[in-house]
């Protein structure tokens, strides 16, 4: 490693020297959230010894998490000052949290804000967290999901997402923050945001007011496996969501957080952590005490272990040294945490501030659910934020913009000063009967077309390796033009539909009516949908889909397979550069080509790379 700094210092000319005193590590601080269960029983001196013995030693921890409630459970005073002074006298920074649940395990019961008696309740645990702690964070349930008939009639004619928006951003005042800050003024309280941001508005939390009205804010970065667990969350989002809550709280998105549960292989687990950093995240929290004391099993040993991938099974499970000589046997999933911090922090600090293009999500929207992180996982690196993006060449919508009353007239102004626009077919159904036809006449039609031919240019066709049902979007010869299609039998739809107004184009892409069929298209329908809407990016990838692409305002870039196979993907990167390196092998890549597949229409030239990346692994780069 120490080799893959000093050329980085040498190739980027770059050095992050950090201005804060960390510990542990130089890019990022270490937590963990130990629940009220866990400090209850840190009551036992004994066992609170060596429980942390054994975190402690396979993880690296800078500061700690101790819940004072949960599912009814108040820990005592005398245990909670106990706890306190342990984890201090360990050297770790010592902070506060509470979980609003009634019950977790019955459909994750929240408190009813509607009842006084639950209300008397919140504020009373609020008051108590804040005597012995001057930070404490709301663990990701301060909303609800009450339909009472307390609820139900204090909801009247509202609807429930306008109700609950109230009454939570009521709740957080009233019950949470004056109340905290009467008993320690000096507290400083930070809420946590789960991963389902798109559904927030239902269940009343208020990305538009409490932001502004707590110290700070936190970011759920757990996505988990896609398949088996209930949310189908896309593994990108452990990177997006937390870009996404940076600009709804610029500086004060305090980090991310990640559990180890609903994934079959470690990997997953360790990706969770890399992706989030790879965000910039400035702290990383890992869910929980309880569960980092859980053995590695050998089944979450994943089939393409043993082939050099980014997390390494057998290497993690190897004794190591600590500082003081003692010799240390993996034997829980901290380790696996560790090791990735460890890896991670050796080139996160050569990495400029992430770039992408730009998506957008009103607050309280909701239409076309996580499309954004789908997209993120065909190799568009993207960019979530709650304002719309007047900047930049090209920008992505999807249905959630349409939340936004002004969007129309935003897009024209858009195209009217030269900048690009592109929406996605289920934008466009949203809109096609509210203005829209202003720019141009399209129709995204209820008819549906079953695919696997595609054609990206006069006479070259390629296959899907599977159906893909898509809306079929109608429009006028000669009006727009079709730049991808779908082809069945004698005909054909747009896949990505060009419409020029202005000074620029609007493009619309066909998004399939399942998100994860984006993953089907054929590398050459990818390569093309990229080559469209990367012009602000100086890197773009071609290649199959479920590889990502992370890019910094520096020159370096990232590359992660998400793929159970090696893949070879090409990395196209801007004239003048005819050199890339490798910055975690020190190795230099020559460019292999000097035509991309898909030059775009100006005068912008790119060299071209390939590259191989192992499975679940990633690759760090500099432009030279
Ligand atoms: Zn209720």
């Amino acid at each position: 490693m120490k080799k893959i700094l000093t050329c980085l210092l040498i190739i980027c000319g770059f050095m992050k020297v950090s201005a804060q005193q960390l510990s542990n590590y130089r890019n990022f601080e270490v937590s963990v959230y130990a629940r009220a269960y866990e400090v209850r029983d840190m009551a036992d001196p004994k066992k609170l010894e060596e429980t942390w013995n054994l975190i402690s030693q396979q993880v690296k921890i800078d500061k700690i998490y101790l819940e004072t409630h949960r599912d009814q459970i108040i820990v005592p005073e005398k245990t909670l000052k106990s706890a306190i002074s342990f984890f201090k006298s360990k050297g770790l920074k010592v902070a506060g949290g509470i979980t609003y649940t009634i019950n977790e395990s019955n459909n994750f019961e929240t408190f009813c804000f509607s009842n006084p008696e639950h209300r008397k309740k919140a504020k009373e645990i609020a008051e108590y967290t804040a005597k012995y702690f001057d930070e404490f964070i709301l663990d990701d349930f301060f909303f609800t999901s009450c339909k009472c008939d307390l609820c139900i009639k204090a909801k009247g004619d509202m609807s429930w997402t306008d109700y609950r928006l109230k009454l939570m951003t009521e709740a957080a005042r009233v019950l949470i923050i004056e109340p905290a800050k009467a008993v320690n003024p000096k507290v400083k309280i930070v809420i946590k945001y789960p991963n389902w941001y798109e559904h927030f508005q239902g269940l009343g939390f208020n990305l538009e007011t409490e932001p502004g009205m707590f110290d700070g804010i936190y970011t759920g970065t757990e996505t988990r496996d896609a398949v088996n667990s209930d949310q189908h969350l896309q593994p990108y989002e452990s990177y997006l969501i937390i870009r996404y809550f940076n600009s709804i709280a610029p500086g004060r998105n305090g980090g991310g957080w990640v559990d180890p549960f609903g994934s079959n292989y470690l990997d997953r687990y360790a990706e969770q952590f890399w992706l989030t950093l790879f965000a910039k995240a400035p702290e990383i929290t890992m869910f929980d005490y309880r569960s980092l004391q859980m053995p590695i099993r050998k089944e979450s040993r994943a089939t393409w272990q043993g082939t050099g991938t980014s997390f390494d099974f057998d290497a993690m499970m190897k004794p190591f040294k600590l500082k003081d000589g003692r010799t240390v046997q993996p034997t829980t999933i901290a380790r696996a945490a560790g090791m990735t911090f460890e890896k991670v922090d050796q080139f996160l600090g050569l990495l400029g501030n992430p770039t992408g293009i730009k998506s957008y999500r009103p607050f309280h929207a909701t239409g076309e659910d996580f499309l954004q992180n789908y997209l993120g996982m065909i190799g568009i690196p993207m960019e979530l934020s709650s304002e719309f993006p007047s900047d930049g060449n090209m920008v992505l919508l999807t249905e959630s913009a349409k939340f936004d009353p002004q969007l129309i007239q935003k897009i024209k102004d858009r195209l009217q000063s030269g900048k690009n626009v592109m929406i996605t077919s289920g934008l466009l159904k949203a809109l096609q009967d509210k203005g829209i036809a202003d720019i141009v006449e399209l129709k995204c039609t209820d008819r549906k077309a079953l695919v696997t031919d595609f054609k990206t240019g006069w006479g070259r066709f390629s296959k899907s390796s599977q159906e893909i049902l898509i809306p079929q979007i109608t429009y006028l010869t000669n009006d727009s033009w079709e730049e991808i299609s779908a082809i069945k039998g004698a005909t054909g739809w747009p896949i990505v539909l060009r419409a020029q107004y202005s000074k620029a184009n609007l493009y619309v892409l066909t998004i399939p009516d399942n998100f994860s069929d984006l993953y089907q298209y054929p590398p050459d329908v990818l390569n093309r949908i990229r080559s469209i809407v990367s012009r602000d990016l100086n890197v773009k990838i071609e290649g199959p889909s479920q590889v990502s692409l992370f890019c910094y305002d520096n020159g370096t870039f990232i590359v992660q397979s998400f793929l159970p196979e090696p893949v070879t993907v090409k990395v196209l990167v801007r004239s003048p550069a005819v050199k890339i390196s490798d910055l975690l092998l020190d190795e230099t890549i020559e460019a292999i080509a000097l035509k991309p597949e898909f030059p775009v229409k100006d005068t912008v030239s790119y060299h071209s790379f390939e590259i191989t990346i192992k499975p679940h692994s990633y690759k760090v780069f500099g432009i030279k």
